[in-house]
């Protein structure tokens, strides 16, 4: 039976993720359940998974927890903060972590899960690129197996031969005879929009994907295609991929999740309903396949798949991501801090969506003018990336 801990119980990856254990009870126990405020879904939770440690993020979530969890009288051991995060990451008695909380505050417990050699099931893509070269270092220093959450990464994968799934972020893509890999990205929900109406699209039309249903600041990254960048950068550190390597097409359907294309003119596609539970059933298990609880793909129903070419003009972010990705560290970590202050933002009603990219484009070329030199970079040090970043996105805010 897997042990796990789940970060990020209460999102949207934590239902796929509840939604594989629930349907193969006899192979999962929940150990740690992680989340940020939401205390009503995380005493849902404990109701139904009676873990053993139960996290929240700040005092005021987990006291208020506590006392719903003793009325119930649930034996759940309420904890806050990081600290308690990267413990429960790292336990013992667990041997599987799912890294789902979105964004930055993902880094340290999936780090902690890394650094204890836990398997690690890797939706937080924010955590990747954030660390790099650093976050796959540590996963062959203390013996950690890597699994792809995410979707594209997860297909790619799949689509990868056997002895090179277990090699995240030092495989030999071509020594396998693979040529290209494909990212696809459906393009959210304006890839037909008039590019001229883009300023003045609301925080509800850029949520609703078109595909896929997913939290608010995936969603808007999605909208942005910034989602496609981070996954580009994730791709590159994942599969060791070189920048002629990795190409991103645009297929509306998201019937394909992504390809890898071989020397010899072979192409291997994954393909299915866009449902995460599919991917995250393949990691959860490894290698064996389980049920999903997943409807199968009808054919007969899916009509043409089409693919276009990126076009960048509509989608700033994703070229910012791509050269923030041959730019450096400190490009990415910063790129990343940067978006999820003006994602953030926009949300909130702050900025128009196409500020999102002004805000990312003057955060980057400032941080880029002051760190083109710098070519080492420890935990610490990425840190504090990412604070100088999201403080020079607020002041960025500020003057807008
Ligand atoms: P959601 O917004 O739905 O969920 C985010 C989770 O993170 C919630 O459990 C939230 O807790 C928790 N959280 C937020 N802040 C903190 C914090 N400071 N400390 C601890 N926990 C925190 O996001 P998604 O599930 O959509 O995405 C999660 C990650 O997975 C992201 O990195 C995303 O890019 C990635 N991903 C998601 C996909 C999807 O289909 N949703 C697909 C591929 C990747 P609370 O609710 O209590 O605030």
């Amino acid at each position: 039976m897997r042990k796990l801990t789940i970060l990020g119980a209460t999102g949207s990856i934590g239902d796929s993720t509840l939604k594989v254990v629930a349907q193969n009870k006899e192979q999962f126990s929940i150990v740690a359940l992680v989340a940020g405020r939401n205390v009503t879904k995380m005493r849902q939770l404990c109701e139904t998974w009676r873990p053993k440690y139960a996290v929240m993020a700040t005092a005021d979530a987990a006291k208020e927890l506590k006392n719903q969890c003793q009325e119930l009288k649930l034996n759940v051991e309420v904890l806050y903060g990081e600290e308690a995060m990267c413990q429960v990451a790292a336990l013992d008695e667990v041997d599987t972590v799912m890294a789902a909380i979105v964004g930055a505050a993902g880094l340290l417990p999936t780090m902690a899960a890394v650094k204890a050699g836990k398997r690690i099931l890797l939706a937080n893509k924010e955590a990747l690129v954030m660390s790099g070269q650093l976050f796959i270092d540590a996963v062959e220093k203390y013996g950690a197996e890597l699994l792809p959450v995410d979707s594209e990464h997860n297909a790619i994968f799949q689509c990868l031969p056997a002895d090179i799934q277990t090699k995240m972020g030092r495989c030999d893509l071509s020594g396998a005879g693979v040529s290209h890999i494909l990212l696809t990205g459906s393009g959210g929900p304006f890839r037909y929009s008039d590019v001229s109406t883009l300023s003045s699209v609301t925080p509800e039309q850029a949520i609703a994907h078109p595909n896929w249903s997913m939290g608010p600041k995936i969603s808007v990254d999605s909208a942005t295609m910034m989602n496609k960048g981070l996954e580009y950068i994730e791709a590159r550190w994942l599969f060791n991929a070189s920048k002629e390597q990795l190409k991103v097409l645009i297929h509306p359907q998201s019937v394909i999740h992504s390809m890898v294309q071989y020397k010899d003119g072979s192409v291997i596609a994954q393909m299915g309903e866009p449902d995460m539970a599919t991917p995250i059933s393949v990691t959860m298990n490894y290698p064996q396949r389980i049920d999903a609880g997943v409807a199968p793909l009808d054919f007969t129903q899916l009509g043409e798949l089409t693919f276009l070419d990126v076009d960048f003009a509509r989608y700033p972010c994703l070229k910012l991501a791509i050269d923030a990705c041959y730019e450096g560290q400190h490009a990415t970590t910063s790129l990343n801090a940067a978006n999820e202050v003006a994602v953030d933002a926009f949300l909130k009603g702050q900025i128009r969506f196409t500020d999102i990219a002004v805000v990312n484009e003057k955060v980057l070329s400032n941080v880029c003018a002051a760190n083109s030199s710098l070519h080492s970079y420890d935990l610490e040090t990425l840190l504090e990336l990412d604070t100088i970043a999201r403080k020079q996105a607020q002041q960025v805010l500020k003057e807008h």
